[in-house]
């Protein structure tokens, strides 16, 4: 465990956060809960220490400066977290900005509840789980146009994606795709649904922090999502805007 708080506290120096203890012990607590989950079934694919610090937490977190200080200093941000998995990227962005007021979305019960004992065993404040698709929520006024900024790791392509999230994000809030290489390719053939939905690519910021190539795709929303989005379960990806 000693050398798992080294990895850890290393890790996430060598992106420009020195965690407090509270951090790292939170870190420590979901990793071990993550690690004993997968035993029974499958959360994320490698539970190894190391493989798990660096794909997952230190990923989420590694986030270009402008979020970074945008995160940090408005209080309550309110931030969703759509297709969130085994919590990621919603919950170590928690752990690091804790003035987040979050909600995490999963369409998975065993993964939603999962991420529920998470939330209950780090005791994060201010957090609301969503079990249930983005396509349903994204018609609920509750929902809908209510967040300041949405995230979304390895939910769908671009063309898809925006149609899943853009109906949560309040005018004049973000949406933060954490994409791969290719998103150039994807942002190509998702300019006329990006507009549809009301979005207007407003920066692309590249990073390697983690040696792994991300790009995150920044989209505001410059105007309400029409009333027909998002159309009917599984539509989205199957017939993509
Ligand atoms: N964001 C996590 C998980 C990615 S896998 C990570 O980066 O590690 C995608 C997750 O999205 C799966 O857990 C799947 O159950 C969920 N999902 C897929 N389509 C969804 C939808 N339409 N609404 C809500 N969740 C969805």
């Amino acid at each position: 465990m000693e050398n798992t708080a080294k990895i850890l506290a290393e890790a996430a120096n060598s992106i420009g956060i020195a965690l407090s203890n509270q951090q790292k012990d939170a870190f420590l607590l979901y990793l071990r809960v993550l690690q004993d989950e997968n035993k029974i079934t499958n959360i994320v694919a490698n539970s190894e220490a190391q493989e798990i610090i660096w794909k997952h937490f230190i990923d989420s977190i590694a986030i270009p400066p402008i979020l970074q200080s945008f995160f940090a200093e408005k209080h309550q941000l309110s931030l969703l977290d759509i297709g969130t998995g085994g919590g990621f990227p919603g919950i170590p962005l928690k752990i690091i900005y804790p003035g987040l007021s979050l909600d995490l979305m999963e369409a998975t019960n065993k993964k939603a509840e999962f991420i529920r004992k998470v939330v209950q065993k780090l005791s994060l404040n201010n957090v609301n789980i969503a079990w249930g698709r983005a396509e349903e929520f994204g018609r609920r006024a509750e929902y809908r146009e209510k967040y300041d900024v949405v995230v979304a790791r390895a939910l769908a392509e671009l063309r898809t994606l925006v149609e899943l999230t853009l109906p949560f994000v309040k005018k004049q809030g973000i949406f933060v795709a954490y994409k791969g290489p290719k998103y150039n390719e994807e942002l190509a053939i998702a300019a006329k649904a990006i507009l549809t939905l009301g979005g207007e690519v407003q920066d692309i910021i590249e990073s390697e922090a983690t040696g792994i190539k991300r790009a995150f795709v920044i989209i505001r929303k410059i105007a309400a999502t029409p009333a027909k989005y998002p159309r009917r379960s599984g539509m989205p990806e199957k017939r993509p805007l």
